[in-house]
């Protein structure tokens, strides 16, 4: 059934006096790109997050425009302020008062003609350019995602009725659900993410395909899904995202290992839990969060499901090695399904190995450097973190504790007859002039 012929409506224009969205609360860089596209002689609009999130009297993370000029086109407007981005979808963006303004051509859905490609069902390129707004408003995902805004004269534009879907707080596929994210399994994550982030219901016909689509998020290039996954678990929702990503079995593709622990092991989802609720509170109060903390407590049960007894190596010798031996044979299946950056991985390693330093038997002069280490305050912190769920860490968190908090005769105590770093660091010193 082609798009359009499921969900129909006559286009609703709404004047500046019947709409709450005011120019004061779209960023500067956005106005202008939107006055010099008109100026050039183009139609442009703002459609997307930055219109539905404004409506909503929220901030916007950032905004779209779309216009009738093509890619090219805009480059000539905006000369080497503009960038054309994108193989599959060309976009191009515009670097304005230092931030980007994402500017996209109108394009057609491929169910209206032209030559999108289609492979099994899937959008694999989709530069079907249209000089049409309404061929446009086909190919967006929700109705409250494809309102669009006329900076000609100030008017919003509802196709699909989404403005009454913003009211009601309603997510809802423009068309027909399955083939949508047949398109795009990606939509799937998109629509628990809205959910979670606006405290919208998605409506049950936009709800009833993704409890058994799971499976086509394999299709999706696992680097996609990684930068899908931080912005479920990094836009101040991560808790009730993880909450819909479970209650639509769309957590099971994503982190297989992980899942596959929540079942049976409630420390499992206690720490997570945790880790989630704190990250949440973190980017509430504008502190900075890390991608490889959250990521290691993710993936912590699986890690350590895969090691010998279950649990880290505590006897003598090579447990170090064998604790890395597991980490990359855990991340290289992972990987399959969410490929994470190595700048990534390498944190989340060395956050793992931290907890066989800050746990070990030797806390001699060792110990004083690890405090160094640029990873300890991380290693520490998860420490901190399976400590509040297992009373046998308590003891190795109070004592590290002690460690940073105690002035040098504290720490002297702590570590009778050695050097204190300083020290150790000049007889360092002294030997490299050497
Ligand atoms: P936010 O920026 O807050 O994450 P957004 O709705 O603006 O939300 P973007 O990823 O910035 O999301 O995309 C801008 C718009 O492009 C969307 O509102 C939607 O209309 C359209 N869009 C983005 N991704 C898709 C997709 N996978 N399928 C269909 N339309 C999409
Ligand atoms: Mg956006």
């Amino acid at each position: 059934m082609p798009v359009q012929e499921s969900i129909i409506f006559t286009p609703v224009r709404i004047p500046r006096p019947e709409h709450t969205l005011s120019r004061s609360k779209i960023s500067q860089a956005a106005l202008s790109v939107l006055y010099q596209l008109q100026k050039a002689g183009y139609q442009a609009f703002l459609v997307g997050g930055g219109v539905r999130d404004v409506l909503l009297g929220r901030s916007p993370k950032d905004f779209d425009v779309v216009t009738n000029a093509l890619p090219e086109q805009v480059k000539s407007v905006f000369l080497r302020q503009c960038r054309l981005i994108g193989r599959r979808f060309v976009l191009a963006h515009v670097h304005l008062n230092r931030s980007i303004i994402e500017v996209s051509t109108f394009r057609a859905h491929h169910a209206k003609g032209g030559d999108g490609v289609i492979e099994n069902g899937r959008i694999v390129r989709d530069n079907v350019y249209s000089n049409h707004i309404h061929d446009d408003v086909w190919r967006r995902d929700f109705t409250v995602n494809a309102l669009y805004y006329d900076i000609q004269d100030f008017s919003l534009i509802d196709y699909v009725n989404g403005l009454a879907d913003l009211q009601s707080g309603t997510i809802r596929l423009i068309g027909e659900p399955l083939l949508r994210y047949q398109e795009d399994p990606v939509r799937m994550l998109r629509a628990v993410r809205f959910a979670a982030k606006l405290g919208f219901t998605v409506e049950p016909a936009t709800a009833a395909p993704i409890f058994h689509s799971g499976g086509l998020l394999a299709h999706i290039p696992p680097a996609r899904l990684y930068e899908e996954v931080l912005k479920l678990f990094f836009s101040g929702h991560a808790v009730e995202s993880f909450r819909q990503l479970r209650k639509y079995n769309l957590f099971m593709p994503l982190f297989p290992y992980t899942d596959a622990c929540l079942g049976d092991d409630p420390m499992a989802m206690a720490l997570i839990e945790q880790v989630l609720t704190n990250t949440d509170q973190r980017i509430a109060e504008n502190k900075p969060v890390m991608p490889a903390f959250l990521l290691a407590t993710l993936l912590w049960p699986p890690l350590l499901r895969m090691l010998p007894d279950r649990s880290l190596p505590t006897k003598e010798g090579n447990q170090q090695e064998l604790l890395i031996e597991t980490v990359q044979h855990l991340l290289t299946q992972q990987s399959r399904h969410v490929f994470i950056p190595k700048r990534v991985t390498t944190l989340m390693q060395d956050i793992w190995l931290f907890q066989l330093r800050l746990t070990g038997r030797s806390r001699g002069k060792r110990s004083l450097r690890l405090l160094e280490h640029p990873c300890f305050r991380a290693g520490y912190d998860f420490l901190l973190l399976r400590a509040s769920f297992e009373e046998s860490l308590k003891k190795f968190t109070d004592w590290w504790e002690q460690l940073q908090q105690g002035d040098e005769n504290i720490r002297q105590s702590l570590l009778p007859n050695h050097p204190s770093p300083s020290k150790s660091l000049q007889r360092k010193k002294r030997k490299k002039k050497k």
